[in-house]
């Protein structure tokens, strides 16, 4: 992928880590008709030319496949490794199946460490593994810049409180999913963007996840073409608040496609 190629967005979950609506709720957005107020777990499919990038394997990752037809995935990027983003890892044993080679999957050092720990069963026996019945992954530490097939990720470090979490810039898309801080040395990693996806959680203050109102004001910074707010909860009324937003700041959804320009000629 040149920087003048376009790509594509699908935000396949944009809930927060309950989804929404959550189980045993009678609130209004939980009870709500409006589709955009049901969310699954985080996660989004980048494609770009022929190369299908999943960002995180989140507990719903199942139902998004099925609901978009996903049936091909090159690599799958770990933001990080709470179990809202993780926990559909077996999952990923369908593409490794009907693809019949082994899945790479990136993420940071302690995200791919808690992968090998929490689910040991994926790479303890070889010879189990060959026989396809479990995820075959191949797992990476991104610690710089890495191109997927034609694709070029730069991860972006964030905080999600203390956590050192990733979030991805691939062309003039970046996705930062989970976060409350952006330092200092990411920043320049974020310019000239079309579209950032960024955690916008709801619209009180939270300890880990960036608030709408900061999240606004991260976007006014750095001044993308849109902004899709993310990982809500089910204190964000669809229509309500996305009437009250800036210009240029929209409330992602689930099923929200989105094409992102490459750069411009100069
Ligand atoms: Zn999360
Ligand atoms: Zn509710
Ligand atoms: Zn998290």
């Amino acid at each position: 992928m040149t920087a003048a190629d376009s790509l594509d967005l699908l935000c396949l979950g944009t809930g927060t880590s309950y989804g929404v609506p959550m189980i045993g709720c009678r609130c209004p957005v939980c009870q709500s008709d409006d589709p955009r107020n049901q969310r699954t777990r985080c996660s989004a499919l980048v494609t770009a030319g022929t190369t299908a990038l999943l960002i995180d394997s989140s507990t719903d990752l199942r139902a998004q496949a099925l609901r978009h037809g996903i049936d091909r995935v090159d690599a799958v990027l770990y933001t990080h490794g709470h179990a809202d983003h993780l926990h559909g890892i077996d999952d990923l044993r369908a593409f490794t199946l009907l693809q019949r080679q082994p899945l790479p999957c990136y993420g940071d050092e302690a995200t791919i460490g808690l992968i090998r720990d929490r689910y040991a069963y994926m790479f303890a026996d070889p010879a189990f593994a060959l026989r396809w019945s479990i995820p075959r992954l191949e797992l990476h530490v991104l610690d710089s810049p890495v191109t997927i097939g034609s694709v070029d990720v730069q991860p972006v470090p964030l905080l999600h409180g203390c956590l050192p979490v990733l979030g991805f810039r691939i062309g003039r898309l970046a996705y930062l999913t989970d976060c409350s801080a952006i330092p200092a040395t990411s920043w320049p990693l974020l310019q000239g963007l079309h579209t950032l996806v960024i955690d916008g959680l709801r619209p009180q203050p939270h300890t880990t996840h960036f608030c709408i109102d900061q999240a606004i004001e991260v976007a006014a910074q750095l001044r993308p073409e849109i902004t899709l707010l993310t990982h809500l909860t089910h204190d964000v009324d669809h229509a309500a608040v996305e009437a009250a937003l800036p210009p240029g700041v929209r409330l992602a959804y689930d099923g929200l496609r989105l094409r992102v320009p490459g750069c411009q000629p100069q």
